[in-house]
């Protein structure tokens, strides 16, 4: 089997194939040996277990989960990679490559077509212009996951692990917090793609929680009020709300104050147990204002 973090094989492979590679798609390949299997190690495969992956790309970390996992199924959006990855991957029997759109496939269907009764991670090198889309959408779809291993931006992979609470916090990071526990795995330099992006990279595993970090009365409530709270998050977070959601200063206040939550705080002050009793509040005790 040709090493495919090779340069020479990637040109080679390239050039046989015509292919040249997409921005737009967020194509930036690996061509550091070690950090795929060092992802396909870190993962959570076990013997029974069932990859999905996110964007094979020409099939470098591809090939490490298909050594390690029961059965890997990877969706590609660029159809002038299907037949570079039929080469790439023609040593392995219990690989599934998938022409299609991540954010478009329905992700259930999948699940109950290609992993039933088998423990499913997933695992891939995202393309970073949908990111927080595709992770919200794996969460939100409550799928029987095990645990998300991603390279994301380092800066990203940061925002998340920081959890709720903190100065760089954010809508995605709170929402990721609740449905998981984040680990920052390991960083990966800008010089270890091809082409080399402008930023470094690192992986992060985010383990799925059996049940919630904490108790929402409302799921849609929560997560309107997370967005509106960080849209201008140099604004108070009553401001925010008030502005957003067109909640009146006066409920906000009365909620505020009976959770004692300082009135000048900030989103990236609450943490995520306040978000949700504030979530909670405003349901419960005002059930009839269309947020
Ligand atoms: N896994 C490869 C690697 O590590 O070298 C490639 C990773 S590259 C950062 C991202 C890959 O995702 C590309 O192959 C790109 O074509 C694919 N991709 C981009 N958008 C996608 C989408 N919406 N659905 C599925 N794949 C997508």
């Amino acid at each position: 089997m040709k090493r495919l973090t090779d340069i020479g094989t990637i040109r080679r492979t390239l050039i046989k194939y015509d292919f040249n590679f997409s921005k737009g798609l967020g194509q930036n390949f690996l061509i550091n040996p070690s950090v795929c299997p060092k992802m396909a190690r870190m993962c959570g495969i076990e013997e029974n277990t069932a990859v999905l992956e996110i964007g094979p790309g020409i099939g470098v970390l591809t090939c490490e989960l298909a050594k390690k996992a029961k059965k890997v199924v990877a969706i590609e959006i660029d159809n002038r990679l299907i037949p570079v990855l039929n080469e790439t991957l023609s040593d392995f029997d219990n690989v599934k490559i998938i022409n299609d759109d991540i954010m478009k496939i329905n992700l259930k269907n999948l699940f109950d077509s290609e992993f039933a009764s088998m423990d499913v991670v997933v695992c891939a090198n995202l393309p970073y212009y949908i990111t927080s889309p595709v992770l919200m959408r794996l969460l939100e779809t409550k799928l029987t996951l095990n645990s998300i291993t991603v390279m994301v931006q380092k800066e990203v992979a940061q925002r998340i692990c920081a959890g709720a609470g903190q100065k760089n916090s954010s809508s995605i990071s709170v929402a990721i917090n609740y449905y998981t526990k984040p680990e920052f795995l390991f960083c990966v330099k800008r010089g270890s793609f091809m082409p080399i992006p402008k930023v470094d990279s690192a992986v992060i595993k985010l383990i799925i929680r059996k049940t919630p970090v904490c108790k929402v009365l409302s799921e849609e409530l929560f997560f309107k009020i997370i967005k509106s709270a960080f849209l201008q998050r140099r604004k108070t977070l009553i401001n925010s709300l008030n502005h957003n959601l067109k909640l009146s200063k006066d409920i906000l206040i009365n909620a505020f104050e009976n959770l004692n939550i300082l009135l000048s705080s900030r989103a990236e002050n609450l943490s995520i147990e306040q978000f949700a009793s504030l979530s909670n509040f405003l349901y419960e005790h005002f059930k009839q204002i269309n947020v």
